[in-house]
């Protein structure tokens, strides 16, 4: 039975539920006095409900849909402006023990080399991410209890915070790796984690265990609870994702707003990001065995129902996509992306971009410089800013904040900031240039006048050497 409230995932991601919804959806995809009302209880920007937002998935009356990206568009500028947050991944290990059938690491991937960096070679991979400017991580690794304990992992956390390179800092390391212990959770807070993020792959068990044939992740259970111990662990910033193509996508989409309402429900606070990747071609993987794979269309349709339902949760879309598909999915609704990376281990302190142990394929190789570049040249301030998690301002004390519509007194000096650090310290002579204009031109967007002012003082003393000032 479906029930918001349980702790188990039968029954929080309740899959009657789910094809009632769909039913539901198919029912009324054409009911444009309900679409209207729906679109109009969005425009609160108090989000949508599972039930709700699957109705605008199955519409596809062309009015409506364009309705629908011009609100998402909206909620993406009222809550998110024009900042766009930066992050990097780091792959420390590609030992893994899982099955997984769409993922290179699967153990039985013989022709892969298997690396798993040393301590000093995590240091190397750091110096070289500070070097590109990067100040946010994500860190990756396989699922491996005897090569990658999480005692393996806090040893490089630590590390990692521990780098101070030049001007370069690490200040905020995000954590993707299997599903743990509740106890282990708490290592991880106590270790300084940003966000724990795990993708749900797919929210469908009868195919997720056929996916995850073998090893730990084979427990859906075990894997879709991981959120609630990960927050009775003490980590208030959960991300969420699903790995598109492998399931039908509305059912994906439908399971993946119910599993934000648990979150809400149960733990008071929803989740701090949603990733949306699509699989992708990789050492012994052929995306095209998968046949659920989506249209960039539609993938579109999805960041936007996304932005639509859940209007305070950022939305992470990675270098798995190309520039242009990442050009129409940041205006309707993305709010953080990575750039310049590389998915091997060890790939940064190489010279060329190694493929050997590669997750997957980049499809957007661009440098950082470029990607910083373009975002500016496009009217999106790239931002490196982590001061909400270094303030606290985690949890739903992050939502408030976004609630409070103090967010250009707030995030917009800080992009600045940090965006002023990026100039100084690694910029090319181009995006330079261009970033001094923005920056001109964004300052006037500040309200409130002593903020202007103490965020003008702050970026002459940037220019004067100082670094990591925060609202
Ligand atoms: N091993 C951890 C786990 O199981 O959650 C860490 C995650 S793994 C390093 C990061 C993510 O990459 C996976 O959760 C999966 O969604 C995604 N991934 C795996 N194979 C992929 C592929 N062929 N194309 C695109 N993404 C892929």
């Amino acid at each position: 039975m479906y029930d918001v409230k349980s702790m188990k995932a039968e029954e929080f991601i309740n899959h009657d539920e789910i094809m009632e919804s769909l039913r539901y959806a198919d029912a009324n995809k054409d009911n444009v006095e309900l679409i209207d009302k729906i679109i109009e209880k969005a425009k609160l920007r108090k989000g949508l409900d599972h039930r709700e937002a699957s109705v605008l998935l199955a519409c596809d009356i062309p009015e409506k849909i364009s309705e629908i990206y011009n609100l998402a568009e909206q909620i993406k500028k009222d809550f998110y402006g024009n900042r766009i947050v930066m992050f990097a991944p780091l792959y420390l290990s590609n030992y893994c023990v899982n099955g997984c059938v769409y993922c290179p690491y699967h153990m039985k991937n013989k022709h892969i080399p298997r690396k798993k960096l040393t301590q000093e070679e995590v240091a190397k991979e750091v110096t070289a991410l500070q070097d590109m400017g990067h100040k946010r991580l994500a860190i990756e690794a396989g699922e491996d209890p005897v090569n990658n304990p999480i005692e393996y992992i806090l040893a490089c956390i630590d590390t990692i915070y521990g780098i101070k390179h030049k001007n370069g800092a690490i200040r905020r390391v995000n954590v993707n790796i299997a599903a743990t212990t509740v106890e282990n959770y708490r290592k991880l807070k106590d270790a300084g984690i940003g966000t724990y993020i795990l993708f749900q792959e797919t929210y469908h068990k009868e195919s997720y265990e056929k996916l995850h044939p073998t090893g730990p992740k084979h427990d859906y259970a075990y894997h879709t609870e991981a959120m609630d111990r990960a927050m009775e662990g003490g980590i208030d910033d959960v991300g969420l994702g699903v790995l598109f193509g492998l399931e039908l996508y509305r059912y994906e989409y439908c399971a993946l707003l119910m599993h934000a309402e648990h979150l809400e429900a149960v733990h008071g606070v929803g989740p701090h990001t949603i990733s949306v990747p699509r699989i992708k071609k990789a050492d012994d993987i052929d995306p095209s065995a998968f046949d659920n794979s989506i249209s960039d269309e539609i993938f579109c349709k999805i960041a936007a129902l996304i932005r639509v339902a859940v209007p305070y949760t950022g939305m992470i879309i990675s270098t798995r996509e190309t520039e242009s598909v990442r050009e129409e999915i940041i205006r309707l609704g993305v709010s953080q992306i990575s750039g310049g990376s590389r998915t091997s281990v060890g790939g940064y302190t190489e010279e060329e971009r190694p493929h050997d142990t590669e997750q997957f394929d980049v499809s957007d190789q661009r440098t950082l410089d470029e990607v910083v570049n373009w975002l500016m040249k496009s009217g999106y301030i790239p931002s490196f800013c982590t001061a909400c998690y270094r303030e606290g301002r985690t949890g739903d004390r992050f939502m408030s904040l976004c609630k409070s519509g103090q967010i250009l007194n707030c995030c917009h000096p800080n992009a600045l900031m940090t965006l002023k650090e990026y100039l100084m310290d690694y910029a090319s002579q181009d995006t330079r240039a261009v970033g001094e204009k923005l920056i001109e031109t964004e300052l006037g967007k500040i309200p409130n006048e002593k903020v202007l002012s103490i965020c003008r003082d702050n970026l002459k003393k940037i220019e004067e050497g100082s670094r990591d000032f925060r609202f």
